[in-house]
């Protein structure tokens, strides 16, 4: 299938066992020095096999690795491998993806060598692309690079990447949906040319993705081929267009913007093509809201002014504000846009719905909510609005900025996926304290709530990671408040931990805490000890005194098992806060230089320990608190949903660069009732 295509890239193998076709290849081709670019997980699973094989057919190889996992591709990068470039290097071989494969295309074109590549995982598009993705001066740029000599896949490795690779693969390739819809809106709009057999190319590939895209999370063969050729497909296309239009469209404008707001708040962003596959979600949500416009002429809305205009440019670009600003883009008139308002139409009205894009990658646990990758509302809202500027294409954002539509547009899909949000929620976490209650003071609202729940079908718990007191108390206490329970729901950190440590075989511990704490593991069979036990356990030690302290830090030092109940600095108590468990284990680790190991919220201890006492899938899950380290923090890159109330120490200016972003915010669990339905 590959042949046709042999004048862009010579040589492509898709299949399983490939990897031990490269040396013979390299040695046919008449290469005889090589430079093997990995990092320190691309050269584990394929380049120290890749050396040691082009090694014994007799061809000089030097090494350039990476010492990052994942690299970002920017200038410093790129030094590190010009600089291990020389004159006699007669090929690049990137052993990787994403990164590794950009960053070998654009230093090779740049030094006027020839690079080849072998994939590593199905996850971006790049291998046959002619531009690489690449962050210089801080801004996403793609610029014009060369087509690799070869590109070597093998099932086999490919097959065995972490799932999130294969579904930012999938993310990526569902992104053409959305790019060949701003494609055909450019061919009506403003006559950009759209030769049939690069479309063709495009829509194959998106049909081979779309048919496996519910069997990838079972890494079938099959699927996974097909996916990576659909990847090759689509970098085909754009290197047959010579530009990245038949793959990269509103999607790719959104998830680039993300990813430079992040790393400009020295924030992680996720994988390429997972932000592509969210962005995908928003491009639909934009098109169907679109479709609601089929029955009357659009009416241009008023812009807004070049001041605002411009200043909003500069927080958003810093320094790269004067390119981004000469980028003028062409202003279609309402008259125009008008006269193709069908054909408008009939380009929404092919398009599958936001859901059911979500639905696929849901399969693969690829993420479908903006929180689920830690992107705020602000920068989704900016994203539709100014991430146009970046570039002159003419897309869906460029028609709703002619328009005048786009903070409309910006706030429809926010509420869109505000709404959609607690979708799929069976049991809802609450924590205690700032959310059902104030210390001694139920809030009004909470019976109410929970009766809510109740009547929408919706099971909960409570959650707590003070470990002062124990489950006995609490239930007490709730019961004091009017609010009956059973054991099974009531949950708290010190349990986390006890069915943890079921699997150490431990007897005897040191424990830093109340008489509640101690009593309970005692209750578990532990003798409480402070000679010679088998572990240490600090928890919110409310009668800690300098002895005690003196001897925790003494085992510790001594290299005893050390947990901490839970991360907690403080705990909010009627006049402001008391220090808490992190507090003392800070104290102890400034000490010690040790750190202990943390359970209760957000480890993912507790999360594992809730799914298996509760029954409920991670997705069914939603956590309701008042703190953003640890209430929403737990559900942070997971598929568990979480919203945070301002009835406890939460502002709502906290959230303003915060790492930890909730699915909803709300004032209290009075507000929440709204979002849960029948
Ligand atoms: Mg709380
Ligand atoms: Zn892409």
């Amino acid at each position: 299938m590959w042949n046709k295509y042999s004048t862009i890239i010579p040589h492509i193998a898709v299949d399983s066992g490939v990897i031990g076709t490269v040396a013979n290849w390299a040695a046919a081709n008449g290469y005889i020095n090589i430079l093997a670019v990995s990092d320190p997980n691309t050269h584990r699973v394929a380049g120290e096999y890749v050396v040691k094989s082009l090694k014994a057919a007799g061809i000089t190889v030097r090494e350039c690795r990476y010492t990052a996992d994942e690299p970002v591709p920017d200038e410093q990068a790129v030094g590190h491998l010009t600089a291990a470039y020389t004159p006699d290097i007669d090929l690049i071989l990137g052993i990787g993806s994403g990164t590794i494969n950009d960053i070998c295309t654009f230093v090779g074109v740049r030094v006027g060598c020839p690079s080849a590549i072998v994939g590593t995982a199905p996850s971006m598009d790049g291998y046959a692309s002619l531009g690489s993705a690449m962050l210089l001066g801080g801004i996403k740029v793609t610029p014009a690079t060369q087509c690799p000599v070869a590109i070597f896949c093998d099932i086999d490795i490919l097959g065995d990447a972490p799932m999130l690779l294969a579904a930012a693969g999938l993310g990526d390739m569902l992104g053409k949906i959305t790019a060949l819809a701003d494609w055909r809106l450019a061919h009506i709009l403003v006559g950009e040319s759209m030769p049939d057999d690069i479309v063709a190319i495009v829509e194959d590939a998106l049909a081979k993705i779309k048919a496996g895209a519910f069997h990838l999370a079972e890494r079938d063969p099959a699927v996974i081929k097909s996916i990576t050729e659909g990847l090759i497909l689509s970098g085909i296309a754009m290197s047959l267009y010579k530009d990245s239009r038949p793959a990269s469209g509103t999607e790719h404008h959104l998830a680039h913007f993300w990813e430079m707001r992040m790393l400009a708040e020295d924030r992680k962003p996720a994988l390429h093509g997972i932000k592509v596959g969210l962005a995908t979600v928003a491009g639909l949500i934009m098109w169907k809201e679109l479709a609601g416009y089929a029955r009357e002429p659009f009416q241009k809305e008023k812009q807004p002014s070049y001041a605002d205009y411009k200043s909003n440019i500069l927080r958003l670009y810093g320094s790269s504000v004067e390119a981004i600003l000469q980028t003028k883009n062409p202003v279609l008139s309402i008259d125009h846009i008008n006269a193709n308002l069908q054909a408008i139409m009939d380009i929404a009205n092919s398009l599958p719905s936001p859901e059911e894009i979500a639905a696929m990658l849901n399969a693969v646990g690829a993420p479908v909510r903006p929180a689920e990758i830690g992107l705020n509302e602000e920068t989704l809202c900016d994203s539709i609005i100014y991430a146009r500027d970046r570039k002159k294409t003419y897309t869906l954002l460029q028609l709703l900025g002619d328009l005048g539509y786009l903070e409309d547009f910006a706030e429809r899909v926010r509420q869109y996926f505000v709404n959609t949000a607690l979708t799929g929620v069976r049991c809802f976490v609450l924590d205690m304290d700032g959310t059902v209650y104030l210390s001694d003071r139920v809030f009004p609202y909470t019976k109410r709530f929970l009766k809510h729940l109740k009547a929408t079908g919706r099971d909960h718990i409570f959650y707590t990671n003070n470990s002062s007191q124990n489950a006995v108390h609490y239930i007490n206490k709730l019961q004091r408040m009017g609010i009956p329970l059973t054991p099974d729901k009531l949950l708290m950190s010190t349990h986390v931990l006890l069915d943890h440590l079921q699997t150490c075989h431990y007897k005897r511990v040191f424990i830093a805490g109340t008489d509640a704490l101690r009593s309970d593991f005692e209750a578990a069979g532990y003798i409480h000890t402070d000679n010679d036990p088998d572990f240490a356990v600090l928890g919110f030690d409310t009668d800690i005194d300098y002895r005690r302290l003196t001897v925790l830090c003494d085992f510790v030092r001594a290299g005893l098992p050390y947990y901490g109940v839970h991360i907690d600095y403080n705990c909010p108590v009627e006049n402001g806060f008391i220090p808490d468990c992190g507090s003392l284990a800070a104290a102890v680790t400034a000490s010690t230089g040790i750190t202990p190991e943390f359970f209760g919220k957000p480890s993912g201890h507790t999360l594992r320990y809730i799914i298996k006492k509760t029954g409920y899938r991670e997705d069914e899950l939603c956590f309701v608190g008042d703190r953003l380290y640890t209430d929403i923090a737990i559900a942070a890159g997971t598929q568990a949903r979480s919203v945070l109330v301002l009835s406890g120490e939460t502002k709502r200016s906290d959230l303003c660069g915060s790492a930890f972003i909730p699915d909803i915010v709300v004032e209290d669990l009075t507000e929440l009732m709204m979002y849960v339905q029948p």
